[in-house]
């Protein structure tokens, strides 16, 4: 999958769903959840601001 969230690294801060609601959503742990593959210039941004580098887009 070329849109993936490391849950070790992630913090749970929630930029990523906040830049690009179309990829990411945090889940009932507190975690980043990939649920769309579609965007993936949003999901470059997204990755690009979180502090902890957890999300990978290949
Ligand atoms: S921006 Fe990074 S640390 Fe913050 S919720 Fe998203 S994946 Fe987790």
């Amino acid at each position: 999958m070329p849109i993936t969230v490391d849950k070790n690294l992630c913090i749970g801060c929630g930029a990523c769903a906040s830049i690009c609601s179309d990829a990411f959503k945090i889940n009932e742990e507190g975690k980043s959840e990939v649920i769309s593959q579609e965007n993936i210039a949003c999901a470059k941004n997204a990755a690009e601001s979180c502090p902890t580098q957890a999300i990978k887009v290949e």
